[in-house]
């Protein structure tokens, strides 16, 4: 078969996506690759589909266990032998999966790093009564101290290449994008001329959305209740607001399951599992779960705080919709969750092996990067441009399908404001911080302002009649553009910069983006998120096909016959169908195996197994929507037939209503603002707070690692 075929007949699918083909191409005319992908961009079948046309094994070099294991259930499931060897594995099924490899049963195998150097597995390896024709390291990253997750034992994966008689084709793979850990990957394990493909790391099916609400938790289960019935994550910074957030929606009633580095590996695993069999619908975790996780069809991953850098927040929220289909990530930003971040740089006890001098490096490099989150949390430019451009690629200003986007701005001349801003500063020779000069301006009559004497600053006053959350938004953007400087020091004191000359002396204009001020606001945010967000209903008609309630209806159905499957195959039940492929199934209607198997995601294996199920309730699906028009139209042909029609327009202004009530896209604009400005934020930075966990939330867990212990 060819690339195509096996993509067809195995994985259902009839094209290959952005850079699949080429690195398969090369790595067929025996080239090395590098594949930079972004999560859910279909790396696994760069190396796998090659892996079927090659004579010989394929091992896979993957780090952790869930990942193997769901890898290979995957294959499994479209009807490839594959295996696995790692420590989950006794001794007695360890050497059953190399005799059946030594007898050629599987083109792949997943092996952990910790095991190549193993005398069994070199045994094995080195016989000459197998043939290793490629070596696929998969999350090749791990290979590079720059990256986030080094891991030793990737480092001797050359060794294990070298000692090989023949050597293998070798393709690495990776999310990572920074250039740096590209070239460490290709040092490191020894590429040959590779050929690197970077694919864009925009994923255009995620919708981002930053607020910063007063009440979190209520803003929280407000978008719990519109997504009932959901798969989604929520992450927390520290167990604690995981232990408090998961006790407080099971007694909500919400379906809920836990995990953080505090629970025992047992609860662990089975909370994991109850997650990604859909027994509990949201995991609240910190940023210990995840790696490792490939469920496919969560539909939002909601920060409850903010992580410590985009690195973070952009892998972490990326397990959102890996099937493709519309999902959200939503970041719920807080001051405290900068202070709580600030600790955990402070405290990191991986830097205290370090010398002092690359200690203040790292802690420099972190700070600076929790810096660039936080503004993340503040910019009212596109969201998805803010990500891309941290990653260095340059997308374009307006994505449609983030907060800010949605969100109504105009431009507004801010060149008085500014002018009397940055006056107060330099008249007070730049010895107070945000809140003393914005009182100033503001006039206030308090003890603080008199004691200081700044009641007879000249600029005392001035801007009276401008509200305090404006003043803060003008003062956030002199601060983000270069115009003032904040110490970074405990007092957060305003200081001039080169730029504010500019402003004081030369005339220049300063015009920054405001949110319009709303008449009704979440009427205005709501309807401005309907048009824009996209459900599966925008994605079916974007498909150019109608996506009705009746095909929720049915899309309901069928994810029951797949759950009832799952439970039979005991796999997830994203491993049966992905939830694209049963939507794409509503829109289809297949009524014959052929017309089922031109259904994305259908391949031949899966259809023997199971299509038929799906079939017929697609089938019972369709008779009883004819016997419902039959019905109708035996009453009064024409007068019912009207009705009928109204009932299915009605139900779409309703839709259309539901999203206007939507109030979850507002937008960084209200009086609130005064509670989360980004001086409160900078002024966090400096001084961490002993309330806080020291360990746990801000390290990657240990189970994690089960395979590095193993050695
Ligand atoms: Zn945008």
């Amino acid at each position: 078969m060819t690339q195509y075929e096996i993509l067809k007949h195995y994985f259902g699918y009839d094209t290959f996506r952005d850079g699949q083909d080429v690195l398969i191409q090369n790595i067929l005319e025996g080239r090395d690759v590098l594949g930079v992908m972004p999560t859910g961009a279909g790396k696994s079948l760069c190396y796998q589909i090659p892996a079927l046309m090659m004579d010989g094994i394929t091992l896979v070099i993957s780090p952790l266990i869930s990942l193997m294991k769901d890898q290979v259930s995957n294959l499994n499931q479209v009807g490839i032998l594959a295996a696995y060897i790692n420590s989950s594995l006794t001794a007695a099924q360890y050497y059953k999966v190399l005799d059946l490899a030594r007898a050629g049963r599987y083109p792949i195998i997943y092996v952990a790093p910790e095991r190549l150097m193993s005398e069994d597995f070199l045994r094995f390896a080195l016989s000459g009564q197998v043939k290793i024709s490629m070596v696929a390291v998969d999350e090749a990253h791990c290979v590079s101290q720059w990256g986030q997750d080094f891991r030793p034992s990737y480092l001797k994966i050359v060794d294990f290449i070298n000692q090989l008689p023949v050597r293998p084709v070798v393709s690495a793979f990776t999310a990572t994008a920074t250039a740096q850990v590209r070239d460490d990957i290709i040092d490191i394990l020894m590429l040959r001329n590779p050929q690197v493909m970077t694919t864009g790391f925009n994923r255009p099916n995620l919708y981002f959305g930053v607020q910063s609400p007063k009440d979190k938790y209520a803003t929280m289960v407000n978008y719990l209740e519109r997504h009932k019935g959901e798969s989604g994550i929520i992450y927390c910074l520290t167990r604690k607001v995981v232990e408090e957030v998961c006790s407080q929606l099971i007694r909500e009633g919400f379906s809920v399951t836990r995990y953080h580095a505090g629970l025992s590996d047992s609860e662990r695993r089975h909370n994991q599992e109850d997650f990604i069999y859909d027994r509990a619908q949201i995991m609240v975790a910190t940023n210990a779960f995840g790696m490792g996780i490939d469920k496919s069809n969560v539909r939002f991953v909601v920060h409850y705080n903010m992580p410590k850098n985009m690195e973070s927040y952009y892998q972490e929220a990326g397990r959102a919709g890996r099937d493709g289909e519309p999902s959200e990530c939503i970041l719920l930003y807080g001051g405290q969750d900068v202070v709580t971040n600030q600790f955990f740089i402070d405290h990191n006890q991986d830097n205290e092996a370090l010398d002092p001098v690359t200690r203040e490096i790292v802690m420099e490099r972190d700070r600076e990067r929790l810096r660039k989150m936080t503004f993340y949390c503040f910019t009212n430019e596109c969201l998805r441009d803010y990500i891309l451009r941290y990653f260095g690629e340059y997308g374009s200003n307006y994505c449609g399908n983030c907060s800010n986007c949605l969100s109504q701005f105009e431009t507004v001349d801010v060149t008085d404001i500014s002018r009397i801003l940055i006056g107060c500063v330099e008249s007070c020779r730049q010895r107070y911080g945000t809140n003393v000069i914005i009182d100033t301006v503001r006039g206030a009559n308090t003890a603080k302002i008199r004691n200081y004497r700044m009641d007879e600053n000249p600029h005392y006053g001035e801007l009276a009649k401008v509200p305090a959350y404006k003043l803060r938004q003008v003062m956030n953007h002199l601060m983000l553009n270069g115009y003032l400087a904040v110490t970074n020091d405990e007092y957060a004191i305003v200081k001039l910069t080169g730029k504010s000359k500019g402003i004081l002396e030369e005339g220049e204009q300063v015009a920054m983006k405001m949110a319009r001020e709303a008449e009704h606001p979440a009427k205005v945010a709501g309807a401005s998120a309907g048009k824009g967000r996209k459900g599966r209903k925008g994605l079916a008609a974007a498909g150019g096909a109608e996506f009705t309630e009746a095909d929720e209806t049915l899309f309901e159905k069928l994810r029951a016959v797949r759950t009832e499957i799952a439970k039979e195959e005991k796999v997830p039940p994203y491993i049966v169908f992905s939830d694209k492929t049963l939507t794409h199934m509503c829109i289809v209607k297949p009524a014959t195996k052929a017309e089922m198997l031109d259904v994305s995601g259908v391949g031949e294996f899966k259809y023997e197994k199971y299509g038929e199920r799906f079939l017929a309730c697609v089938q019972a699906e369709m008779n009883s929507r004819h016997a419902i028009k039959d019905n109708y139209a035996a009453r009064d042909n024409h007068s019912v037939k009207g009705n009928y029609a109204n009932h299915e327009k009605k139900s779409h202004i309703e839709d259309e209503m539901f999203f206007e009530g939507d109030d979850l896209y507002f937008t960084s604009d209200s009086d609130e603002f005064d509670d989360w400005s980004l001086e409160t934020a900078l002024t966090a930075w400096e001084c961490g707070s002993q309330e806080n966990e020291s360990r746990g939330a801000g390290r990657p867990d240990p189970i994690l690692r089960t395979d590095q212990s193993e050695q």
